[in-house]
This record gives C-alpha cells, sequence and structure tokens, in this order.
C-alpha cells in the first residue's frame, strides 16, 4: 500500500488518513525503506523479518528494533498520530505554533508540546550544500538590548556600539528572489562573517551591505561589492543598492518571535532561526509538500556520508550526534 503524500493538503485530511497507529507506522517505513524490505539499523542487513508485535528481527545479527529507532519518534510516549498532528500544525502555520497553544489543541501537557517543538525545530537547519549567487543582500541583526538604540547603532563605524554583551548578533544572507541563510554568531567581526560569506555564497556574486567596516574585505574575496551609506544619509544611492530585502526577513523574524513565542532562550535561537528561515524558504510550496519534507526529515537516519560531512556541519542536535558516534563505533568494531 503506497502512501501518497500530496493528498494531506488540510489536517482533517491528515488526521483522517493517520487514524490508526500502524498506519503511521507504515509510513514510517515506506519513507524509510521504500517498497523493499526492512534494513536492520545496526549492522545494515536487509534479512529482517516482522514480528506479531510489528517489530521487526535481524537474522543477521538478531537485533530486534522497532520502524521508529534512529527516527526522532525513537521511544516516544507520545502516540505517532500527535506527532503528525504536530508536525503538520508546525509546518502548515504561517509564523509557527507554541508549546501552550500546542498543548490546548492535542490535549498534552506545556512540557511535552516544548519537548516536541523543539525535537521538529531541530530537523530544520541550513545543509552546508546550500549556495546563494547572483545578488545576495547581507545584514546582521540583534536580538536583545535596547531596540531604541539600533537604528543609532548602526550609523557607527567599525564594531564600537554593536556591543554584544547584552545583545546577540544574527547574520543574514539574502538572495534575491532566492533563498536566505542565517545564523546565530559570536560577534560580528569581519574575521567572523567572512568565512561564512565564502562558505554560502557564489565567488563572483554582487553583495550588497550597509557601509559597516565589516564588509570592507568582500571585493578581495571576490565579490562584487555595493553598499549604502546610512550616515550620509545616502539610503538608495541607486534602485539596485539596498538590503530591503534582508531586512524585510529580520521583519518578519522579530514579528514571530514576539508574537508567537514571547521570548527565546539564548542556546535555542539557532533553532528558532531555522524555522522562520524554513517557512521563508518554502512559503511558495504547498502544505502537504511542507508536511512530507518534514516528514522526510524527521524519519531520516544518517548514513555512512553524514559521517564524512561530520566535521563540517555544525550540528548540535543530540540525536543526531548520537547516532553518528554510535555509527563511528559501530564501523571501528566492525573493521577491527
Ligand atoms: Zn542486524
Amino acid at each position: 500500500m503506497h502512501i501518497n503524500f500530496s493528498q494531506f493538503n488540510s489536517l482533517i485530511a491528515l488526521v483522517d488518513y493517520f487514524n490508526t497507529e500502524d498506519k503511521c507506522k507504515a509510513a514510517i517505513a515506506q519513507q524509510r525503506w521504500g517498497e523493499d524490505n526492512a534494513v536492520c539499523p545496526y549492522c545494515g542487513s536487509t534479512h529482517c523479518h516482522q514480528c506479531k508485535d510489528g517489530r521487526y528481527i535481524c537474522k543477521g545479527c538478531q537485533c530486534k528494533f522497532s520502524v521508529t529507532v534512529g527516527t526522532i519518534f525513537e521511544n516516544t510516549k507520545l502516540s505517532l498520530r500527535k506527532w503528525f498532528m504536530a508536525m503538520y500544525l508546525v509546518s502548515s502555520t504561517k509564523k509557527g505554533v507554541s508549546s501552550h497553544q500546542l498543548a490546548r489543541d492535542l490535549a498534552i501537557t506545556q512540557k511535552t508540546a516544548w519537548f516536541i517543538l523543539h525535537k521538529i525545530r531541530g530537523l530544520y537547519g541550513i545543509t552546508d550544500e546550500t549556495v546563494l549567487a547572483g545578488e545576495v543582500e547581507m545584514d546582521e541583526m540583534y536580538l536583545g538590548g535596547r531596540e531604541t538604540n539600533k537604528h543609532e547603532s548602526k550609523k557607527v563605524e567599525g564594531t564600537q556600539g554593536r556591543s554584544t554583551k547584552t545583545k546577540t548578533p544574527i547574520f543574514g544572507m539574502l538572495e534575491r528572489d532566492g533563498k536566505v541563510v542565517a545564523m546565530k554568531v559570536d560577534n560580528t567581526q569581519g574575521k567572523t562573517l567572512m568565512p561564512i560569506v565564502s562558505q554560502f555564497v557564489e565567488e563572483g556574486s554582487t553583495t550588497y551591505t550597509d557601509e559597516a567596516s565589516i564588509y570592507n574585505n568582500l571585493t578581495k574575496n571576490g565579490y562584487e561589492h555595493l553598499f549604502v551609506n546610512h550616515g550620509k544619509r545616502e539610503y538608495v544611492r541607486s534602485s539596485d543598492i539596498h538590503t530591503n530585502g534582508i531586512e524585510g526577513f529580520w521583519a518578519h523574524f522579530k514579528r514571530v518571535v514576539f508574537s508567537t513565542y514571547h521570548m527565546v532562550s539564548k542556546d535555542y535561537l539557532q533553532r528558532y532561526i531555522d524555522e522562520q528561515l524554513y517557512r521563508w524558504n518554502t512559503r511558495e510550496e504547498s502544505a502537504s509538500y511542507r508536511f512530507h519534507d518534514m516528514f522526510n526529515k524527521a524519519v531520516k537516519r544518517f548514513d555512512y556520508n553524514d559521517v564524512l560531512s561530520l566535521s563540517t556541519v555544525v550540528d548540535t542536535d543530540l540525536r543526531t550526534l548520537k547516532l553518528k558516534l554510535y555509527y563511528l563505533w559501530y564501523m571501528h568494531n566492525k573493521v577491527a
């Protein structure tokens, strides 16, 4: 039985279809293994068969495993139906869902809602393969501190006024008519930001920034660099030279963070950024596409290629880390 995800274009369509836990498990199995046999997560063998209790047993290593092992649903006490609904609500709403709202919608405790929201947010994240090209706007934004001082601080040359003691800096890059990449950074010095630009923006692209000296090295690094001089009131020197796109994203981000989440802890800030980036970057997609995409991320297990890119991935998600370490340990023992 093949499940077509494009049918889930409304919450009721999803809820009607996934009316039992078994159907949820079948969807996870399909997403993980397609029409093929289950694959043992411990030894990679495809000689597995399903037991009466729905779990699988591997003929290779005799291990027993469930369809959710290695997914975000592993060892969960919450029903899969509620997980699927939560994922649908998070992926389909424009602004996101607060833990209080989700707790009411799913009749769960706020603590549980908070926990699964963070698990779901951990699925987002910029992939290393993201490349911005063409015309790219860049800007920094500071969260926290005194908002009233912000515009003033942008006028000040250098790093003065960009104190990160009370404010958390976020650096963003927006490809015009394309995607946005943004991340929490320790500081907004040129030497911190340049490697990020080099990683995500194709050489030869035209970059648009404000006049801050932190962007002085863009030309040296192979980019065309045009900037707006806020201090001299040259807000728009030519109709193309502006950073309105990325500033629009910041405005959207702040609206969401303050209206839906009220406040965001510094430790989890990147997850909120990732969630909003995902919304922004998939704004043209349908609700069913976004749910399917999220579902795919939720059931995806790491593989050997993920281990190879371990050093380049900024990944603090404990589940993924745990699995990668386990995989390394496993590979080591297998070879030895
Ligand atoms: Zn096995």
